[in-house]
Protein backbone atom coordinates (compact mmCIF):
# COMPACT_ATOMS: atom_id res chain seq x y z
CA UNK A 1 0.00 0.00 0.00
CA UNK A 2 1.52 3.57 -0.46
CA UNK A 3 2.38 5.49 2.19
CA UNK A 4 1.23 8.88 2.57
CA UNK A 5 4.24 9.92 4.73
CA UNK A 6 6.30 12.61 2.96
CA UNK A 7 9.59 11.66 4.14
CA UNK A 8 9.02 8.16 2.35
CA UNK A 9 8.00 10.09 -0.84
CA UNK A 10 11.07 12.73 -0.17
CA UNK A 11 13.13 8.80 -0.27
CA UNK A 12 11.49 7.97 -3.17
CA UNK A 13 11.90 10.75 -5.33
CA UNK A 14 15.83 10.49 -4.60
CA UNK A 15 16.12 7.23 -5.70
CA UNK A 16 14.36 8.07 -8.69
CA UNK A 17 16.55 10.94 -9.75
CA UNK A 18 19.66 8.82 -8.57
CA UNK A 19 18.69 5.79 -10.84
CA UNK A 20 18.49 8.28 -14.24
CA UNK A 21 21.80 9.61 -13.02
CA UNK A 22 22.65 5.85 -13.20
CA UNK A 23 21.28 4.48 -16.00
CA UNK A 24 22.62 8.01 -17.52
CA UNK A 25 26.55 6.25 -15.92
CA UNK A 26 25.56 2.92 -16.59
CA UNK A 27 24.79 4.11 -21.02
CA UNK A 28 27.96 5.99 -20.90
CA UNK A 29 30.09 3.31 -19.44
CA UNK A 30 27.86 0.92 -22.22
CA UNK A 31 28.58 3.09 -24.96
CA UNK A 32 32.52 3.20 -23.93
CA UNK A 33 32.23 -0.31 -23.84
CA UNK A 34 30.51 -0.99 -27.42
CA UNK A 35 33.53 1.66 -28.63
CA UNK A 36 35.80 -0.44 -27.14
CA UNK A 37 34.54 -3.79 -28.86
CA UNK A 38 34.31 -2.01 -31.90
CA UNK A 39 37.97 -0.76 -32.11
CA UNK A 40 38.90 -4.63 -30.89
CA UNK A 41 40.57 -2.92 -27.82
CA UNK A 42 39.98 -4.66 -24.40
CA UNK A 43 37.52 -2.93 -21.72
CA UNK A 44 39.63 -1.39 -18.79
CA UNK A 45 39.37 -2.65 -15.47
CA UNK A 46 38.82 1.34 -14.81
CA UNK A 47 35.80 1.65 -16.63
CA UNK A 48 34.25 -1.20 -15.13
CA UNK A 49 35.58 -0.28 -11.70
CA UNK A 50 34.04 3.57 -11.94
CA UNK A 51 30.90 2.36 -12.88
CA UNK A 52 30.46 -0.13 -9.44
CA UNK A 53 31.60 2.78 -7.41
CA UNK A 54 29.48 5.42 -8.93
CA UNK A 55 28.86 7.10 -6.10
CA UNK A 56 24.90 7.07 -7.32
CA UNK A 57 24.53 3.53 -6.49
CA UNK A 58 25.39 3.57 -2.99
CA UNK A 59 23.59 6.72 -2.88
CA UNK A 60 20.58 4.50 -3.47
CA UNK A 61 21.27 2.06 -1.63
CA UNK A 62 21.52 4.10 1.42
CA UNK A 63 17.77 5.86 0.43
CA UNK A 64 16.81 2.03 0.31
CA UNK A 65 17.85 1.58 3.91
CA UNK A 66 16.37 4.49 4.80
CA UNK A 67 13.29 3.68 2.88
CA UNK A 68 13.21 0.26 4.48
CA UNK A 69 13.52 1.93 8.46
CA UNK A 70 10.95 4.20 7.36
CA UNK A 71 8.85 1.48 6.25
CA UNK A 72 9.41 -0.08 9.58
CA UNK A 73 8.61 2.23 11.61
CA UNK A 74 5.38 3.44 9.54
CA UNK A 75 4.40 -0.36 10.26
CA UNK A 76 4.89 -0.24 14.08
CA UNK A 77 2.82 3.25 13.62
CA UNK A 78 0.12 1.54 12.51
CA UNK A 79 0.45 -1.62 14.47
CA UNK A 80 0.22 0.93 17.40
CA UNK A 81 -2.76 1.96 15.85
CA UNK A 82 -4.44 -1.08 15.28
CA UNK A 83 -3.64 -1.84 18.99
CA UNK A 84 -4.95 1.98 19.99
CA UNK A 85 -7.89 1.05 17.86
CA UNK A 86 -8.53 -2.33 19.54
CA UNK A 87 -8.00 -1.08 22.91
CA UNK A 88 -10.11 1.63 22.50
CA UNK A 89 -13.32 -1.06 21.00
CA UNK A 90 -12.81 -3.16 23.87
CA UNK A 91 -13.72 0.67 25.96
CA UNK A 92 -16.30 1.35 24.45
CA UNK A 93 -17.89 -1.88 24.15
CA UNK A 94 -17.26 -1.77 28.05
CA UNK A 95 -18.58 1.56 28.58
CA UNK A 96 -21.75 0.09 26.26
CA UNK A 97 -22.11 -2.81 28.47
CA UNK A 98 -21.93 -0.75 31.87
CA UNK A 99 -24.19 1.88 30.07
CA UNK A 100 -27.07 -1.08 29.47
CA UNK A 101 -26.68 -2.14 33.39
CA UNK A 102 -26.84 1.20 34.17
CA UNK A 103 -29.92 1.92 32.43
CA UNK A 104 -31.35 -1.40 33.16
CA UNK A 105 -31.05 -0.25 37.01
CA UNK A 106 -32.77 3.14 36.50
CA UNK A 107 -35.27 1.02 34.96
CA UNK A 108 -35.68 -0.86 37.83
CA UNK A 109 -35.71 1.54 40.09
CA UNK A 110 -38.26 3.59 38.07
CA UNK A 111 -40.57 0.61 37.93
CA UNK A 112 -40.17 0.13 41.67
CA UNK A 113 -40.73 3.53 41.89
CA UNK A 114 -43.76 3.66 39.42
CA UNK A 115 -45.36 0.24 41.51
CA UNK A 116 -45.00 1.92 44.73
CA UNK A 117 -46.41 5.80 43.53
CA UNK A 118 -48.98 3.96 41.29
CA UNK A 119 -50.04 1.03 41.92
CA UNK A 120 -50.07 1.31 45.69
CA UNK A 121 -52.82 3.77 45.66
CA UNK A 122 -54.68 1.15 43.03
CA UNK A 123 -54.28 -1.77 44.89
CA UNK A 124 -55.42 -0.08 47.67
CA UNK A 125 -58.52 1.05 46.10
CA UNK A 126 -59.31 -1.83 44.95
CA UNK A 127 -59.23 -3.55 48.93
CA UNK A 128 -61.46 -0.52 49.50
CA UNK A 129 -64.03 -1.96 46.58
CA UNK A 130 -63.65 -4.84 48.21
CA UNK A 131 -64.69 -4.37 52.07
CA UNK A 132 -67.34 -1.84 51.42
CA UNK A 133 -67.56 -1.36 55.00
CA UNK A 134 -63.86 0.22 55.16
CA UNK A 135 -63.61 3.72 56.45
CA UNK A 136 -63.33 5.83 53.13
CA UNK A 137 -61.74 9.01 55.45
CA UNK A 138 -58.82 6.75 56.95
CA UNK A 139 -57.84 6.03 53.27
CA UNK A 140 -58.10 9.14 51.82
CA UNK A 141 -55.30 10.24 54.79
CA UNK A 142 -53.10 7.61 53.95
CA UNK A 143 -49.75 8.10 52.91
CA UNK A 144 -50.08 5.51 49.74
CA UNK A 145 -52.64 8.16 48.53
CA UNK A 146 -50.56 11.77 50.06
CA UNK A 147 -47.54 10.48 48.19
CA UNK A 148 -49.00 9.32 45.19
CA UNK A 149 -48.42 11.08 41.99
CA UNK A 150 -50.56 13.92 41.37
CA UNK A 151 -53.02 12.78 38.82
CA UNK A 152 -52.95 9.51 40.31
CA UNK A 153 -54.05 11.13 44.11
CA UNK A 154 -56.57 13.21 42.34
CA UNK A 155 -57.99 10.54 40.71
CA UNK A 156 -57.98 8.36 43.55
CA UNK A 157 -59.50 11.42 45.33
CA UNK A 158 -62.35 11.90 43.10
CA UNK A 159 -63.46 8.08 43.32
CA UNK A 160 -62.97 7.60 46.92
CA UNK A 161 -65.44 11.12 47.15
CA UNK A 162 -68.01 8.88 44.65
CA UNK A 163 -67.31 6.00 46.82
CA UNK A 164 -67.94 8.28 49.69
CA UNK A 165 -71.25 9.56 48.09
CA UNK A 166 -72.31 6.37 47.01
CA UNK A 167 -72.19 4.79 50.91
CA UNK A 168 -73.71 8.10 52.38
CA UNK A 169 -76.55 7.32 49.38
CA UNK A 170 -76.58 3.45 49.46
CA UNK A 171 -77.10 3.98 53.64
CA UNK A 172 -79.81 6.98 52.82
CA UNK A 173 -81.57 4.64 50.76
CA UNK A 174 -81.08 1.47 53.14
CA UNK A 175 -82.49 3.70 55.84
CA UNK A 176 -85.54 5.04 53.45
CA UNK A 177 -86.30 1.53 52.50
CA UNK A 178 -86.59 -0.04 56.04
CA UNK A 179 -88.24 3.60 57.85
CA UNK A 180 -91.95 4.41 57.98
CA UNK A 181 -92.51 7.56 56.35
CA UNK A 182 -95.01 9.07 58.30
CA UNK A 183 -93.51 8.17 61.94
CA UNK A 184 -89.82 7.93 61.17
CA UNK A 185 -89.76 4.13 63.06
CA UNK A 186 -89.15 1.23 61.70
CA UNK A 187 -91.68 -0.38 58.43
CA UNK A 188 -93.02 -3.51 57.91
CA UNK A 189 -89.85 -4.60 55.79
CA UNK A 190 -87.83 -3.44 58.34
CA UNK A 191 -89.73 -5.52 60.93
CA UNK A 192 -90.03 -8.63 58.69
CA UNK A 193 -86.39 -8.79 58.52
CA UNK A 194 -85.65 -7.94 61.99
CA UNK A 195 -88.20 -10.60 63.28
CA UNK A 196 -86.06 -13.38 61.31
CA UNK A 197 -83.08 -11.82 62.07
CA UNK A 198 -83.65 -11.82 65.75
CA UNK A 199 -85.38 -15.35 65.99
CA UNK A 200 -82.25 -16.85 64.24
CA UNK A 201 -80.00 -15.36 67.01
CA UNK A 202 -82.07 -16.33 69.85
CA UNK A 203 -81.88 -20.04 68.13
CA UNK A 204 -77.98 -19.39 68.58
CA UNK A 205 -78.35 -17.99 72.35
CA UNK A 206 -81.65 -19.47 73.64
CA UNK A 207 -82.68 -15.93 74.94
CA UNK A 208 -86.07 -15.36 74.83
CA UNK A 209 -87.54 -13.25 71.91
CA UNK A 210 -90.76 -11.14 73.18
CA UNK A 211 -93.25 -8.91 70.71
CA UNK A 212 -95.51 -6.66 71.65
CA UNK A 213 -98.39 -5.74 68.86
CA UNK A 214 -99.90 -2.35 69.65
CA UNK A 215 -103.33 -1.43 67.99
CA UNK A 216 -104.51 2.01 68.43
CA UNK A 217 -108.59 2.05 69.86
CA UNK A 218 -111.34 3.26 67.60
CA UNK A 219 -108.82 5.20 65.38
CA UNK A 220 -111.24 5.48 62.47
CA UNK A 221 -113.71 7.12 64.72
CA UNK A 222 -110.94 9.47 65.59
CA UNK A 223 -110.17 10.28 61.77
CA UNK A 224 -113.89 10.66 60.85
CA UNK A 225 -114.11 13.42 63.72
CA UNK A 226 -110.48 15.00 63.53
CA UNK A 227 -109.67 14.38 59.79
CA UNK A 228 -107.04 13.05 58.41
CA UNK A 229 -104.00 15.19 59.04
CA UNK A 230 -105.13 15.51 62.60
CA UNK A 231 -105.18 11.48 62.53
CA UNK A 232 -101.19 11.46 61.20
CA UNK A 233 -100.31 13.57 63.54
CA UNK A 234 -101.73 11.66 66.64
CA UNK A 235 -99.78 8.06 64.86
CA UNK A 236 -96.74 10.06 64.67
CA UNK A 237 -97.21 11.10 68.35
CA UNK A 238 -98.18 7.32 69.39
CA UNK A 239 -95.26 6.00 67.84
CA UNK A 240 -92.74 8.87 69.94
CA UNK A 241 -94.59 7.52 72.85
CA UNK A 242 -93.92 3.99 72.20
CA UNK A 243 -90.10 4.96 71.37
CA UNK A 244 -90.10 7.01 74.86
CA UNK A 245 -90.35 3.40 76.77
CA UNK A 246 -88.49 0.87 74.61
CA UNK A 247 -85.11 2.60 74.79
CA UNK A 248 -82.91 -0.12 74.62
CA UNK A 249 -80.68 0.30 71.40
CA UNK A 250 -81.68 -3.23 70.22
CA UNK A 251 -85.59 -2.78 70.70
CA UNK A 252 -87.29 -2.62 67.43
CA UNK A 253 -90.44 -0.36 66.94
CA UNK A 254 -92.08 -0.41 63.51
CA UNK A 255 -95.35 0.79 62.26
CA UNK A 256 -96.69 -2.41 60.72
CA UNK A 257 -100.08 -1.22 59.97
CA UNK A 258 -102.67 1.69 59.60
CA UNK A 259 -102.64 1.84 63.20
CA UNK A 260 -101.01 -0.70 64.67
CA UNK A 261 -97.14 -1.02 65.50
CA UNK A 262 -94.61 -4.16 67.00
CA UNK A 263 -91.91 -3.78 69.31
CA UNK A 264 -89.60 -6.49 69.05
CA UNK A 265 -87.37 -7.36 72.10
CA UNK A 266 -84.67 -9.34 71.40
CA UNK A 267 -83.10 -11.13 74.77
CA UNK A 268 -86.45 -10.26 76.84
CA UNK A 269 -88.41 -12.21 78.75
CA UNK A 270 -92.28 -12.02 78.76
CA UNK A 271 -92.32 -10.72 82.47
CA UNK A 272 -90.06 -7.32 81.12
CA UNK A 273 -91.97 -7.42 77.48
CA UNK A 274 -95.47 -6.97 79.87
CA UNK A 275 -93.98 -4.52 81.97
CA UNK A 276 -93.03 -2.56 78.90
CA UNK A 277 -96.52 -2.89 77.30
CA UNK A 278 -98.24 -1.30 80.38
CA UNK A 279 -95.99 1.22 80.40
CA UNK A 280 -96.17 2.44 77.13
CA UNK A 281 -99.81 2.06 77.60
CA UNK A 282 -99.43 4.04 80.87
CA UNK A 283 -97.36 7.03 78.79
CA UNK A 284 -100.13 7.04 76.12
CA UNK A 285 -102.68 7.85 78.91
CA UNK A 286 -100.43 10.63 80.33
CA UNK A 287 -100.22 12.27 76.80
CA UNK A 288 -104.16 12.29 77.32
CA UNK A 289 -104.69 13.22 73.93
CA UNK A 290 -108.42 14.05 73.59
CA UNK A 291 -110.55 11.83 71.12
CA UNK A 292 -114.29 12.84 71.62
CA UNK A 293 -115.40 10.03 69.78
CA UNK A 294 -113.47 7.11 72.05
CA UNK A 295 -116.38 5.02 73.32
CA UNK A 296 -113.47 4.04 76.03
CA UNK A 297 -112.28 7.11 77.44
CA UNK A 298 -111.89 10.26 76.30
CA UNK A 299 -108.86 10.53 75.23
CA UNK A 300 -106.34 8.08 72.58
CA UNK A 301 -105.90 4.39 74.06
CA UNK A 302 -104.61 1.47 72.37
CA UNK A 303 -104.68 -2.38 73.02
CA UNK A 304 -101.28 -4.23 73.26
CA UNK A 305 -100.88 -8.13 72.52
CA UNK A 306 -97.91 -9.83 74.58
CA UNK A 307 -95.70 -12.91 73.39
CA UNK A 308 -92.54 -14.27 73.97
CA UNK A 309 -90.48 -17.10 73.10
CA UNK A 310 -87.22 -19.15 73.22
CA UNK A 311 -86.86 -19.65 69.59
CA UNK A 312 -86.90 -23.51 68.64
CA UNK A 313 -85.77 -25.42 65.42
CA UNK A 314 -88.94 -26.67 64.71
CA UNK A 315 -90.82 -23.67 65.07
CA UNK A 316 -90.65 -20.36 62.72
CA UNK A 317 -90.98 -16.66 63.94
CA UNK A 318 -94.71 -16.48 62.12
CA UNK A 319 -95.27 -18.22 65.58
CA UNK A 320 -94.53 -15.77 67.49
CA UNK A 321 -96.49 -13.13 65.77
CA UNK A 322 -99.32 -15.48 65.24
CA UNK A 323 -99.28 -15.72 69.37
CA UNK A 324 -99.27 -11.77 70.29
CA UNK A 325 -101.93 -11.15 67.15
CA UNK A 326 -104.02 -13.83 69.09
CA UNK A 327 -103.38 -11.58 72.51
CA UNK A 328 -104.32 -8.48 70.70
CA UNK A 329 -107.44 -10.39 68.79
CA UNK A 330 -108.75 -11.74 72.68
CA UNK A 331 -108.22 -8.09 74.06
CA UNK A 332 -109.39 -6.02 71.35
CA UNK A 333 -112.88 -8.19 71.50
CA UNK A 334 -113.77 -10.09 74.64
CA UNK A 335 -111.10 -8.68 77.10
CA UNK A 336 -112.66 -5.20 75.93
CA UNK A 337 -109.88 -2.30 74.82
CA UNK A 338 -107.21 -0.24 76.54
CA UNK A 339 -105.14 -2.99 77.80
CA UNK A 340 -102.74 -5.51 77.71
CA UNK A 341 -102.73 -9.12 77.20
CA UNK A 342 -100.23 -11.89 77.18
CA UNK A 343 -100.47 -14.64 74.45
CA UNK A 344 -100.31 -18.57 76.77
CA UNK A 345 -96.93 -19.46 77.16
CA UNK A 346 -94.98 -21.40 75.37
CA UNK A 347 -93.68 -24.58 77.19
CA UNK A 348 -90.31 -23.47 76.87
CA UNK A 349 -91.20 -20.20 78.67
CA UNK A 350 -93.20 -21.25 80.73
CA UNK A 351 -90.97 -21.84 83.90
CA UNK A 352 -90.28 -17.97 83.83
CA UNK A 353 -94.03 -16.93 83.86
CA UNK A 354 -94.86 -19.31 87.18
CA UNK A 355 -95.30 -15.84 89.07
CA UNK A 356 -97.13 -13.72 85.44
CA UNK A 357 -100.41 -13.86 85.05
CA UNK A 358 -100.54 -15.21 81.43
CA UNK A 359 -104.41 -14.75 80.76
CA UNK A 360 -105.30 -11.37 81.87
CA UNK A 361 -102.67 -8.48 82.70
CA UNK A 362 -104.82 -5.66 81.58
CA UNK A 363 -104.26 -2.15 83.05
CA UNK A 364 -107.49 -1.32 84.36
CA UNK A 365 -110.08 0.62 82.32
CA UNK A 366 -110.63 3.89 83.91
P1 LIG B 1 -110.30 -0.82 66.63
O1 LIG B 1 -110.40 -0.18 67.96
O2 LIG B 1 -111.13 -2.05 66.54
O3 LIG B 1 -108.89 -1.06 66.23
O4 LIG B 1 -110.94 0.19 65.62
P2 LIG B 1 -110.18 1.11 64.63
O5 LIG B 1 -111.07 2.13 64.12
O6 LIG B 1 -108.90 1.61 65.24
O7 LIG B 1 -109.75 0.11 63.49
P3 LIG B 1 -110.16 0.07 62.01
O8 LIG B 1 -109.35 -1.03 61.40
O9 LIG B 1 -111.63 -0.04 61.86
O10 LIG B 1 -109.70 1.43 61.41
C1 LIG B 1 -108.38 1.82 61.30
C2 LIG B 1 -108.36 3.20 60.80
O11 LIG B 1 -107.02 3.70 60.74
C3 LIG B 1 -108.93 3.31 59.40
C4 LIG B 1 -108.00 4.23 58.68
O12 LIG B 1 -108.62 5.34 58.14
C5 LIG B 1 -107.00 4.66 59.71
N1 LIG B 1 -105.70 4.77 59.14
C6 LIG B 1 -104.94 3.78 58.67
N2 LIG B 1 -103.76 4.29 58.26
C7 LIG B 1 -103.76 5.62 58.49
C8 LIG B 1 -102.85 6.68 58.31
O13 LIG B 1 -101.74 6.51 57.82
N3 LIG B 1 -103.21 7.92 58.68
C9 LIG B 1 -104.43 8.16 59.23
N4 LIG B 1 -104.71 9.38 59.58
N5 LIG B 1 -105.30 7.18 59.40
C10 LIG B 1 -104.99 5.93 59.05
MG1 LIG C 1 -106.13 -2.10 63.44
MG1 LIG D 1 -107.48 0.14 65.86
Amino acid sequence: MASTDPAFHRELEAIRLLSVQVLRNLERTAAEVRSAQARQQPVSSAVLETMLSDPAITAIRRHGEELSTLQRKLDDQRDTLKRKENQALRTGFAFWLSGLALGWLVGLLFAWRTSDRILKPLLQLEQLMKTPGEDVNTALQSSTIKNAPMEIGSLMRSFLKLVTEGQELTAQLKSLASTDGLTAVGNRRSFDEGLSEEWRRGLRSGQPLSLLLLDVDHFKLYNDLYGHVQGDACLRTVADVIRSQARRSSDLVCRIGGEEFAVLLPETPLAEATKLAHDILAALDAMALVHGSSPVVGWVTASIGVACAIPQRDESASLLMERADQALYVRKGRLGRHGVTVAEPSADVSVELKTEDAQDSSVPLR
